[in-house]
């Protein structure tokens, strides 16, 4: 009887594993090169390129970001709890009121996200570039955003957004909202030290962070400057059961649930 019941659970995992294999490319991190580590990093002195391969740097190549602390005291510190976040086009990265939307949805969606996880006292840093950026661009053609988390930086392609809501019947805004809660997702749990060397573990870990952010823009409607996202819009844009299902587990779970997380 037990074991009958334990088998009918192994059942359940095994089909949730077969099936809704298509989705796992949408936004992420570049962590399936054969030449990058296990979270899509190229070694020190080495950029990713276009194709996944890791390329001696270049010392004229622009750095988009500082994103380690020097152990000397800073002229200006920033607060420690300050989310250290941007949605850029090129240089310009004040895009808030661009008169493209996507444009403005994702650097909304990017301040809104960081402001979940700043009242967790998480900080987070991320740089998003329209397209992508030198040394993080996507190699895939389909991508909707993607990120490298060990630069913090990443990118968003606003054809690919449009298709993508269009494809799931998710309006633009929800889309990105979505889309962008597991971008950070992904620099959050890096920053935690849960990423998996798996790529459906590490993209479902991301999943279930959007379903923690749906779940903060739910238990209280102040919560989020951008209004509530809820679960089954949440579900809609980042589909397929095992996306769903880790969703699901963010939203009725922790951050720690996610960060443990296992498809
Ligand atoms: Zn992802």
């Amino acid at each position: 009887m037990k074991t009958a019941r334990v088998l009918g659970i192994l059942a359940v995992a095994a089909a949730l594993v077969l099936s809704g294999c298509s989705t796992a490319t949408e936004g992420r991190a570049q962590d399936d090169s054969i030449s990058t580590n296990v979270v899509g990093e190229c070694p020190s002195g080495y950029i990713l390129t276009k194709i996944g391969k890791c390329a001696p740097a270049d010392a004229t190549q622009p750095t988009p970001t500082t994103t380690t602390s020097p152990a000397a005291p800073n002229a200006n510190p920033i607060p420690a709890s300050e989310p250290d976040v941007s949605a850029c086009d090129g240089t310009q990265c004040d895009l808030s009121t661009s008169d493209d939307e996507v444009d403005r949805l994702v650097a909304e969606s990017l301040t809104d996200v960081a402001a979940m996880w700043d009242r967790l006292n998480v900080d987070v840093t991320l740089h998003l570039y329209k397209d992508g950026t030198v040394g993080c661009q996507t190699d895939s053609e389909t991508a909707t955003a993607w990120v490298c988390v060990k630069s913090k930086v990443g990118g968003w392609s606003p054809a690919e957004m449009r298709a993508w809501a269009t494809d799931h019947g998710t309006s633009l805004e929800d889309t990105i909202r979505a889309t962008i809660a597991h971008e950070v997702g992904h620099i959050v749990i890096y920053s935690f030290g849960a990423s998996s060397d798996e790529m459906v573990t590490n993209e479902t870990r991301a999943d279930c962070m959007a379903g923690g952010y749906a779940k903060w823009t739910t238990l209280d409607p102040n919560n989020s400057a951008m209004g509530r996202l809820s679960l089954d819009t949440t579900k809609r844009v980042l589909k397929g059961p095992r996306r769903n299902a880790a969703v699901e587990a963010g939203f009725t779970g922790t951050p720690t649930t996610c960060t443990e997380y296992t498809p």
